[in-house]
């Protein structure tokens, strides 16, 4: 059995754990992921640096793709040559998404009004080179989905660790997008989410860590790493009702279809 993590942030695993972000730290990363049969991992972006950094990443290591784009809380004084940087960026062959990007209504740090704004360039910048748009909705559904009709949404569409009820897990399927769960379908208190999960076709769907957020269950509290996604994909099994064998098999097939990586 193997699966595919669709977000993970490498870099900020690194900060986190006080060490420094080298290609030793991302090898050693990924082969404690392959032990748990975790083969591969798409590393993303939140500032220009950090998109830069995952860029370099996946350059490296072979399982390890990226994804580029300023997160909504991040987008303070953002402007044209950092969107050039960007669109270079995401036009580099092992670019995979354009993400994160979208709404955070829970962080004040940034105004609503200039997250949107931010928001409708990623997603045109998704379309002008082509890649799925990775999408962080926080506490900002109705939003979220209205500019993504108004812009009229990219090709490939993930909500990376999705949040919404089962209504809007249906919405979702309805308009094509690939909702990607993370730890929190195993915690205790989130039985809407799983709910959320049932309502979602095996080909909609994606999992993720989010590490070093969204720990898992029993290891919240903790740090979080690819290693752990096992955890989360046999959550997310038993809330869609099938095998853990066949939910894996499928999110190994949408990472690769959803991201337009060849299977080798
Ligand atoms: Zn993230």
């Amino acid at each position: 059995m193997t699966l595919f993590d669709a977000h993970t942030h490498l870099d900020a695993m690194a900060q986190r754990s006080g060490v420094p972000a080298d290609d030793g730290f991302v090898a050693s990363v990924m082969s404690q992921a392959r032990e748990v049969g975790v083969v591969s991992a798409v590393t993303v972006g939140d500032t220009v640096g950090s998109s830069r950094w995952c860029v370099a990443a996946a350059a490296n290591h072979p399982n390890v793709y990226a994804a580029v784009a300023v997160h909504p809380t991040e987008i303070d004084g953002l402007d044209d040559t950092d969107y050039a940087e960007l669109e270079q960026l995401a036009r580099d062959p092992r670019v995979v998404a354009v993400g994160e990007t979208g709404l955070d209504y829970y962080c004040d740090r940034t105004a609503p009004a200039a997250q949107q704004e931010h928001f409708r360039r990623h997603i045109a910048l998704a379309k002008t080179v082509g890649k799925p748009l990775m999408i962080h909705d926080r506490d900002a559904h109705a939003d979220v989905l209205r500019i993504l009709r108004e812009e009229g949404a990219p090709e490939q569409v993930v909500f990376h660790a999705f949040s919404g009820d089962a209504d809007m897990a249906g919405e979702c399927v309805l308009a094509g997008y690939v909702l990607s769960f993370p730890g929190v379908i195993t915690f205790k208190n989130a039985p809407a989410l799983r709910e959320a999960a049932a309502v979602v076709p095996l080909e909609h769907l994606l999992v993720e860590t989010d590490a070093p957020f969204l720990t898992p269950h029993p290891h919240r509290g903790k740090p979080n790493a690819p290693r752990l996604l096992p955890l989360t994909a046999a959550a997310l099994a038993e809330a869609v009702g099938v095998e853990p064998e066949s939910l894996a098999a499928a999110v190994m097939e949408n990472g690769f279809r959803v991201f337009g990586i060849p299977q080798k």
